[in-house]
């Protein structure tokens, strides 16, 4: 067996010895010793490590069958690329192992219980101020039989603890409110939200006596520059840092486009390489996600005293480059643009009717159970106690999501008033149709509560 250069199998990166392949199959049938175990997870990180493949020596022929180093958190696996037999999409350049080969066949992984729900989010940590770090360097393989690997983790709408870091941030910066505009807000700034984000980042904690603040930047020359402020406070932290913690410093960055593996950066031209994948709420909706806020935790690479390394990234899509106000698809940049329309032009109409709109970043409990509304309009007329409506994107059309929405519905409805819009509801020809039927709509629902509330 050897290492080659994923993509280009041809291409030898690294030999792996009898002892080592050994070690490898031993382990993939369940049946390694803890020394084999440790071999193998070597091998596997090598490869992960030098963005290799592992390639199979059970055949002849000029192609051979391969296997993708996998890492998830703290745990490294390998997955087979070679296809099902009976496959009919097989290539002729993915042949699968031979018979009596380990990797003939996938584990029978049986796949997680997994809550596959849309819109599946935490409800915030506020009994908290600390933020994770990342975890000591990778020390165990995957147990095939105890700890299944997902394959749809990276892929699906669970939310990476990076994630939750960030939302925190966005969440106790406000970022995810768009005020009245009786309030009379500043125009929306990028300045003046990294800022806001830099506050909020200064009462969070990453250990006892380093704050998020100085282990963190939002200004992506300081990838790059090891005597930025940045890096420097980062290097000196070293001490303090418990044994089962990586020293890791974060990078809040506004950045027009993420590809797979590299974030871009607004403000440099130099994109920055993510050893993972870079992660992002799934939507089938790829058209115009961007432009991102973009977290990334780095380290100083395995040894801890290396160059800077960003190790894992989430890329959370914002509506445009002034204003930071998270959305989730392209839709939802196109819903965000008709609730500021709406906010208008009632300011215009009804000047005693307060709108806020919020994007909950978190997961809000209700009486019969937690939901997450697309987004939350917050009427206030006068000085009348608050009227919620519940303003719900419905961007997909598949089963599953419909029976995902129907199942949070009644949740909404703890809420308040939900209004459902449809891809179709913004086409050019509906747009001014929706516009008015929804400014009656929240007028109603503002005005009923006044008369209940004039009426006694
Ligand atoms: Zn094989």
């Amino acid at each position: 067996m050897r290492i080659v250069l994923r993509g280009r199998p041809d291409y030898q990166v690294d030999v792996i010895s009898t002892e080592e392949a050994e070690a490898l199959r031993s382990w993939y049938v369940h049946s390694s010793s803890s020394e084999q175990d440790a071999i193998a997870l070597a091998v596997i990180r090598q490869a992960k490590l030098c963005d290799g493949w592992i390639e199979c020596d059970c055949i002849g022929g000029a192609h051979k069958p391969l296997l993708a180093p996998q890492q998830q958190e703290r745990t490294f696996t390998l997955r087979r690329l070679s296809p099902a037999d009976g496959d009919p999409h097989t290539r002729i350049d993915r042949p699968n192992h031979a018979d009596d080969c380990p990797f003939h066949v996938d584990r029978a992984f049986d796949p997680a219980a997994h809550d596959r729900a849309f819109n599946l989010r935490p409800v915030p940590h506020r009994e908290t101020a600390y933020v994770d770090a990342l975890p000591a360097i990778p020390t165990q393989l995957a147990d095939p039989d105890r700890n299944p690997p997902d394959p749809d983790h990276e892929r699906n709408d669970r939310p990476s603890r990076l994630a939750i870091v960030l939302w925190r941030l966005m969440d106790s910066a406000g970022i995810n409110i768009l005020k009245p505009l009786q309030e009379g807000p500043s125009q929306y700034q990028l300045k003046s939200q990294l800022a806001a984000l830099r506050h909020a980042g200064a009462r969070m904690r990453v250990t006892r006596t380093w704050r998020f603040g100085a282990l963190s930047t939002t200004w992506p020359g300081d990838y790059g520059d090891k005597n930025s402020r940045f890096q420097r406070l980062l290097r000196k932290s070293r001490p303090d840092w418990a044994p089962n913690q990586r020293r890791t410093g974060f990078m809040i960055l506004f950045s027009t486009s993420v590809t797979q593996k590299a974030i871009h950066p607004a403000a440099t031209s130099a994109p920055i390489e993510v050893l993972s994948r870079v992660r992002q709420p799934l939507r089938r909706d790829p058209r115009h996600r961007g432009p991102y806020l973009v977290i990334a935790n780095a380290d100083f690479g395995d040894d801890d005293d290396g160059d800077l390394r960003a190790v894992q990234a989430y890329a959370q899509p914002v509506f445009n480059g002034e204003t930071l106000f998270p959305v989730e698809s392209g839709f939802e940049r196109d819903l965000t643009n008709l609730l500021i329309w709406l906010q208008t032009s009632l300011f215009d109409a009804a000047p005693r009717l307060r709108i806020t709109i919020r994007k909950p970043l978190f997961a809000i409990a209700t009486p019969k159970g937690l939901c997450r509304p697309d987004f939350v309009l917050e009427t206030v007329f006068a000085n009348h106690p608050p009227v919620h409506l519940v303003i719900e994107a419905m961007g997909m059309d598949t089963e599953q999501y419909r029976a995902a929405k129907a199942r949070k519905s009644p949740r909404m409805k703890e809420i308040g008033p939900t209004y459902e819009i449809h891809p179709a509801d913004i086409r050019p020809a509906n747009a001014q149709a929706l516009g008015e039927d929804l400014q009656r709509w929240v007028l109603a629902h503002a005005a009923r509560r006044r008369l209940r509330f004039v009426n006694g």
